[in-house]
């Protein structure tokens, strides 16, 4: 018999083992049966060693497409899917280890015939199956429905969880060595199509998937941190550090932005500027601590009057306050500004050293400037006009507000 009448050159694959065997064997060489069993062998082997690629291959584009983003929620809903399809498996849960009641909460889950199912949550607690404590110092469990006759905790979990399970521990690496790290949670696949997923091999590829995974929740666990110390560091340079308030950076990026958007929009913007009157006696008669106090205090004051969300009061520096207020005609400003005088007049801070004829109380004097923007004029020409008005409130008097007479809109 000759390799042509085998009919093994039929198939993509056995061409490629006629084709090694072409190398070896001449032309016209008659093939044995003794032969050909050792040829069906080979194209056996060359078989399982193709599978085994392809699902190596797979797996590997499966731990990439985990690792790809640094979103925990895009983390988890990749997993489940991904590792879901590359088992077929009928429902994929990642569980997250909830430490203080010792169990298990499903975060997100796969199904192959239905959407990602939210209603459907799934909880197990270590108390109704303390089987599962190995998961706990990080080993696999596969509950089989077979066994389910000798094992009364396989019975149990049957009953609540039908079908075949392979729960996966997910553990992030150890931080101080002398400490053993508890799973940060699970990975549970249901039912896989793919009969090869219990075997020992497959065992070990599904493992290593979830490792993947629990480095890839490592870093996204990492990264949320990271966004998280940067927006605290953004907030304290931005904000001043005696009141709360945004500080001067903020209210200049601020006011330049609503600038160039309101130049566009072609809407007012009003500005006032808010001074204490006489603060310097102030502090002269109660000590600069006091003083800290009573801007605080008149800070948060502030903080309350305006209205909509894109209004911002800033501490412009020592005792004065600016309040920023987009799509603001000046009659709608005027009417913060008597706001601002009520409430802070409504305080009674008591300062016994002003000079202002019938106040022994913390005053204000303010300032107001209103624009439509345009790009011929700058921010500087608005703050400009509210400064000069509030020099002139001072001028007449104090405790009052002056508008600007060609600022005003
Ligand atoms: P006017 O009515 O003209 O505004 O008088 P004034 O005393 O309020 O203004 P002046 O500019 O002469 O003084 C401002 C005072 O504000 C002087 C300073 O001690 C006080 N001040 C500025 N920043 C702070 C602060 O952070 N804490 C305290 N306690 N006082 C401050
Ligand atoms: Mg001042
Ligand atoms: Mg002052």
């Amino acid at each position: 018999m000759t390799l042509k009448q085998t009919g093994l050159i039929d198939s993509p694959l056995s061409s490629a083992v006629y084709q090694l065997l072409l190398a070896s064997v001449p032309a016209g060489t008659s093939v044995t049966p003794l032969r050909l069993a050792n040829l069906t062998n080979l194209e056996l082997q060359l078989q399982s060693l193709q599978q085994q690629l392809q699902r190596q291959q797979q797996q590997r584009r499966v731990e990439q497409q985990i690792r790809q983003s640094l979103d925990l929620r895009q983390v988890c809903a990749t997993a489940v899917t991904s590792v879901g399809e590359l088992y077929g498996a009928e429902r994929v849960c990642l569980l997250q280890y909830d430490e203080r009641d010792r169990a298990w909460r499903q975060i997100v889950q796969y199904c192959q015939t239905e959407p990602i199912a939210r209603q459907d949550l799934l909880s197990i607690t270590l108390k109704d199956f303390p089987e599962l404590q190995p998961l706990l110092d990080g080993m696999p469990i596969q509950t089989d429905p077979d066994q389910a006759s000798c094992l009364d905790w396989q019975r149990r979990w049957q009953q609540q969880y039908p079908g075949q399970w392979l729960l996966l521990p997910l553990r992030l690496s150890a931080r101080p060595p002398e400490h053993i790290p508890l799973p940060w949670g699970m990975l549970a696949l249901a039912n896989c199509a793919d009969p090869d997923v219990w075997s020992e091999q497959a065992l070990t590829n599904a493992s290593s998937v979830a490792y993947e995974l629990s480095i890839a929740i490592q870093q996204a666990l990492l990264y949320q941190k990271l966004q998280l110390a940067n927006q605290e560091l953004r907030l304290l340079a931005l904000s001043d550090g005696l009141t709360q308030l945004a500080n001067r950076r903020r209210f200049d990026e601020h006011l330049h932005s609503e600038w160039q958007r309101l130049t566009r929009e072609k809407k007012p913007l009003s500005l006032i500027l808010c001074d204490l009157d006489h603060f310097k006696l102030y502090n002269d008669h109660y000590g600069h601590p006091a003083g800290d106090r009573c801007l605080t205090q008149v800070a948060q004051t502030l903080m309350q009057v305006p209205q909509r969300p894109a209004d911002l009061v800033a501490r412009y520096g020592g005792e004065e306050f600016a309040i920023v207020l987009p799509n603001t005609h000046t009659q709608g400003a005027w009417q913060v500004a008597q706001k601002i005088h009520d409430s802070i007049r409504g305080l009674y801070i008591p300062h016994p050293l002003s000079p202002l004829t019938g106040s022994d109380y913390v005053t204000v004097t303010m300032g107001i400037a209103t624009a439509v923007p345009s790009r011929s004029e700058t921010p500087q020409s608005l703050l400009q006009a509210a400064d000069l008005a509030l020099y002139h409130a001072k001028q007449h008097g104090r405790d009052r507000t002056y508008v600007h007479a060609h600022f005003n809109l």
